[in-house]
């Protein structure tokens, strides 16, 4: 084509960049030990002095001279922190390698199993649990532990166990024999339910169509430290391994097999973070000697890292361990800072941090990954999360148990439906209130009407068997119908690639997630991106929905390759009986400019340049609790390094060495700030920072005396896109500042949301002063809404026009109760087959499950029980008349439709109403003489009226359940009307503040309250 360029094959070359060359001075020791040679070296110091540094410059030191890179092992934690130390190498050679150079022990026990022949599947931590759940009924566990068997902290626990024995080198026997000697009698129970969890590995691979050896983490480096044992062809010359201090047993084992003598251990045994995941500190030293007593000990007593003053922090920290660290001198240029600061609430806390992240970046031109906030446990970082979406401040996503994310659901039930070619009620009532569907309560009711009107009899089927036929079939065509037919197609194109052969779990989830679309026809992939740029709360919604979708994705992927043959079904009853987050298998490359929120594990290795640690709360950090508690992996782990210590010593052991295990997370996550240190708590009654957090309040306030009370903060004058613009909203209108003014300009044209004043409601002027219905025409009055008009007009006039939720489950409770009282008397019915049906249609009232939805239902079956007591109290005193009687008629401009529940007649043939009401709260007997709606009713009936009742079904209404009128003045009631219409149909309405507002649904539209103010100022 003419102008078109051909490459031919000789003009087209990859061309390497040149290679950087280290732009950093090392110190002495540093280069003492990148020199070392021929003996084993142990490279001691604190955080940030440049262990991991020594161990890369040794790396590219020996490739430069001339030594084969694939003779060089660098062993770290971490799948993240190995690709990071490998790409920080080989952006630095030319070499070709042909396995990763830099790995984590497990890469490298399964690389030395793979070359030995074995094809093992290493199970990932949540596959573990997912399967010791499904084992734990298969063993005779002692009674006392029988309720908490599926419990996830029970899971977790025997897990733990198992892990920490077979890390230690233990078998069930001896787990067995150990439990009798030490009286652990659950280890005995344990141990039968280990060997029978060993036995079972390989059946699980037989079940998914492909015998493979299935091992935990603990076992994978086992099986490679016995078979490096005796006879292994290591083609390791160097070894060089970061953070040895989280090594446990088993790893130390694997490492004696291989060791050479060009070998460089770094380690720092006060920054250990990963004893709950099996390191074991207090081994540490014995580990090291048999290297030490050969090689060389170099001591790096630099720090790199920490300004100024977050090293005179760590220092004051250090000084807190039973043995303190050597501490380093500071390298640092500048001197940063550390912030203690406590607060009200977590709230205010949240707000803070929140505040502080944004100042850093707008004012401080940090990037928001040079920023992390870090946690004592994961559970903690609710709130910090939710203030940082307020704020729109990005924030890594988290990981998530797929299984409860709703948005993720819908897709692997329609997947499951598809693959079994059929859905069941709930899960057609599911996807059909689901994104994709569209559908909510009141549309799937009228959904089922419609199919059995037009259906039943010719089909003979019942409403559900339509509505399950109607998404497998597609064959039945309703007014109401598109969301069966969204439904439906989307079925069509997921069974047809579930029946295809050889189809993988990943490719039945792109069919559907590639074609699911919204009730606007959106596809569901693009609605989701439009809403996570938006950005905000929906935006971060759609953004951990994106996490999520991308997270079973993987793990589909995951499956697919590793159990080729499986039956595709497998894969969705895994993750949706998986009940813990999956573990993060892809090794992140680029990081996203997001603030990351961690714990001290997760931040192990590295650094920001404002770190906030937060929730420093008594009792959470430091946890004094021993883990494992209920099964003793903690004890366990004791009782391997102690023998023959008595029981209540080695408590007291275990408890000491929580203490230092508490100190050394607190000591690893304050020592990840290199600029900026802030520390938050929260200081009320309940609720008291730690002594950690005194620390640090001593260290920033020394002026203060030890008995002087901190100051307790609350979050004010915060840096929120809102609150900007409303102060300069202020500004403006205020002053008629010009600064304001452009800077408002400025935003606007930027996009931010609120800064154009065609967004502000108070600005502009009042569209229209029109009555809200023409002078002519009638005002239709409801009964019940008089009593709500007198009570605040404002609230009614919005209620009545589109400030109304939909029907609540409470309302349509009403709804159901009203229609069986009617049919109490008019059919055959009685209380007990009332309940009955009642119950078994219950899923049409409330289609959720949970104990919710039961206490409703529980809830109603009381009202029913007392309609019928009313019923059998009114036997003698009056009879039913009528129920659900209609009366129409006009009073001035008013137009009044009602239906009256009950009419009754009294002993000497008068007429009685009766209103039956089930909300939880009653009116006064006061406000009852001159309630509007019995008083209308009593016009409605005419003039021989007794009187009315309102009769309260809720069983929570205690003492009197009815509340009466006496027979009405029409006059009176005609002139209440008539005044009410008038105002009803003009163009200006009260708010009128009442006992109410407290549930008031349009409070944000109110002037009287703060969340609407802003609407008319
Ligand atoms: S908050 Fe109170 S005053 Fe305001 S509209 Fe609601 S009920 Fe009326």
């Amino acid at each position: 084509m003419a102008g078109e360029k051909v490459f031919t094959k000789s003009e087209t070359r990859l061309k390497r960049r040149p290679l950087p060359s280290n732009n950093f001075k090392l110190s002495a020791n540093q280069q003492l030990a990148i020199s070392h040679r021929n003996k084993p070296l142990i490279v001691t110091g604190g955080p940030g002095s440049g262990k991991t540094t020594v161990l890369i410059e040794t790396a590219i030191a020996r490739i430069n001279e001339g030594q084969d890179p694939n003779s060089i092992l660098l062993l770290t934690f971490g799948r993240e922190r190995a690709s990071e130390v490998r790409d920080a190498i080989a952006l630095r050679t030319s070499e070709t390698m042909l396995e990763p150079l830099a790995r984590t022990f497990h890469a490298l026990a399964y690389s030395i199993l793979k070359s030995e022949g074995h094809n093992p599947i290493l199970l990932s931590g949540p596959e573990q649990e997912g399967w010791i759940r499904q084992l734990v009924d298969g063993v005779a566990w002692p009674a006392e532990l029988q309720p908490a068997l599926h419990t996830r902290g029970f899971i977790r626990e025997l897990r733990d166990l198992m892990l920490r024995a077979t890390e230690r080198g233990w078998t069930p026997e001896d787990l067995e024999v150990n439990g009798k000697k030490y009286q652990e009698e659950f280890w005995v129970a344990a141990s039968k339910f280990w060997k029978s969890y060993i036995g079972t590995l390989i059946l699980v691979d037989a079940d998914h169509g492909e015998p493979k050896e299935r091992l935990d983490s603990a076992q994978l480096i086992w099986r490679a430290a016995n078979a490096t044992r005796s006879s292994f062809n290591s083609q390791f010359k160097t070894i060089l391994i970061d953070e040895f201090q989280e090594s446990d047993k088993a790893q130390r084992a694997l490492l004696a097999n291989i060791a050479t003598d060009d070998l460089v251990i770094a380690v720092d045994p006060f920054s250990t973070v990963g004893r709950f995941r099996g390191a074991d500190p207090d081994g540490l030293q014995e580990a090291l000697s048999p290297y030490q007593s050969k090689g060389d000990v170099i001591q790096l007593t630099e720090n790199f890292r920490a300004s100024s003053a977050v090293h005179l922090f760590l220092e004051k920290v250090a000084g807190e361990f039973p043995k303190a660290p050597n501490t380093q001198s500071s390298s640092a240029e500048f001197a940063g800072s550390v912030v203690a600061e406590c607060f009200i609430d977590g709230a205010n806390e949240a707000a803070f941090i929140a505040d502080k992240l944004q100042r850093a970046h707008l004012e401080g031109g940090l990037k928001w990954s040079e920023m992390a906030v870090i946690f004592r446990s994961p559970a903690q970082s609710g709130a910090v999360r939710s203030a940082l979406m307020r704020y729109a401040i990005p924030v890594a996503g988290e990981l998530q148990v797929l299984s409860e994310n709703a948005s993720i659901a819908p897709f692997l039930l329609m997947a499951e439906a598809a693959i079994r070619g059929k859905v069941d009620l709930t899960t057609a009532e599911i996807l059909l209130s689901s994104e994709f569907g569209g559908a909510d309560s009141i549309s799937l009711r009228r959904i089922r009407r419609e199919l059995v009107a037009k259906y039943s009899s010719a089909t003979g089927l019942s409403g559900t068997e339509l509505i399950c036929k109607a998404i497998t079939d597609g064959q039945f065509e309703i007014p109401s119908g598109q969301s069966l037919m969204r439904v439906h197609d989307l079925f069509d194109i997921a069974e047809r690639t579930a029946k295809k052969k050889a189809s993988q779990p990943e490719d039945l989830l792109w069919a559907i997630w590639s074609n699911a679309k919204t009730d606007d026809n959106q596809l569901i992939s693009e609605a989701w991106r439009d809403r996570a740029l938006k950005g905000g709360f929906r935006g971060a919604n759609a953004d951990r929905d994106l996490d999520a979708m991308l997270q079973l994705f993987e793990s589909a992927r995951r499956f697919g390759q590793r159990f080729r043959y499986a039956n595709l079904l497998d894969f969705f009853k895994d993750i949706r009986k998986s009940e813990i987050a999956g573990d993060v298998i892809t090794a992140k490359g680029q990081r996203p400019d997001v603030v990351e929120l961690l714990t001290p594990f997760s931040a192990k290795g590295r650094q920001w340049k404002l770190v906030v640690v937060a929730g420093v709360q008594e009792g959470i950090w430091p946890n004094l609790r021993i883990r494992g508690s209920l099964l003793g992996s903690e004890r366990l782990a004791e009782r391997d390094r102690n023998p023959d210590l008595a029981a209540i010593e080695l408590e007291l052991v275990a408890k000491a060495a929580v203490a230092v295990d508490e100190l050394r997370l607190f000591y690893a996550a304050i020592s990840r700030a290199s600029q900026d240190l802030v520390i938050t708590a929260v200081d009320r009654e309940e609720d008291q920072p730690s002594t950690y957090f005194d620390l640090a309040y001593e260290f920033c306030n020394p002026e203060l005396d030890f008995e002087a009370k901190r100051s307790i903060n609350k979050a004010s004058n915060l840096l929120s896109t809102a609150n900007v613009i409303s102060k300069l909203r202020r500004e403006l209108l205020a002053n008629g500042s010009t600064d304001a003014a452009a800077t408002l300009k400025a935003l606007a044209s930027a996009g931010i949301s609120g800064a154009d004043p065609s967004d502000w409601y108070g600005v502009k002027p009042i569209s229209s002063d029109a009555p809200a219905i023409p002078e002519d025409e009638d005002v239709r009055v409801s009964p019940s809404g008089i009593e709500k008009f007198d009570e605040c007009q404002l609230r009614w006039f919005l209620e009545t026009h589109g400030g109304q939720d939909g029907n609540t489950t409470a309302q349509l409770i009403g709804t159901v109760i009203h229609k069986f009282a009617e049919l109490a008397e008019t059919s055959d019915t009685n209380l007990d087959s009332q309940i009955e049906l009642l119950t078994a249609n219950w899923k049409l009232v409330d289609p959720e499950t949970g104990w919710i939805s039961r206490t409703s239902m529980g809830r109603a079956v009381l009202m029913l029980k007392r309609f019928y007591k009313y019923r059998e109290s009114m036997a003698g005193k009056r009879t039913f008349k009528e129920s659900e009687a209609s009366y129409k008629f006009k009073i001035g401009r008013a137009f009044i439709s009602c239906k009256i529940d009950r009419i009754e007649t009294t002993v000497d043939g008068k007429l009685y109403i009766v209103d039956f009401k089930t909300g939880k709260s009653a009116i006064s007997i006061e406000d009852a003489k001159t309630d509007a709606q019995m008083q209308i009713y009593q016009y409605a009936v005419g003039v021989d009226v007794a009187g009315a009742s309102l009769v309260y079904l809720d069983h929570e209404l205690k003492g009197n359940k009815t509340r009466d009128q006496q027979p009405i003045d029409r006059k009176a009631v005609e002139e209440r009307i008539e005044r009410t219409a008038v105002i009803m149909g003009g163009n200006r309405y009260l708010a009128v503040k009442n006992s109410n507002c407290q549930f008031c649904n349009v409070n944000s539209s109110c002037p009287l309250q703060v969340e609407g103010r802003g609407l008319y100022e």
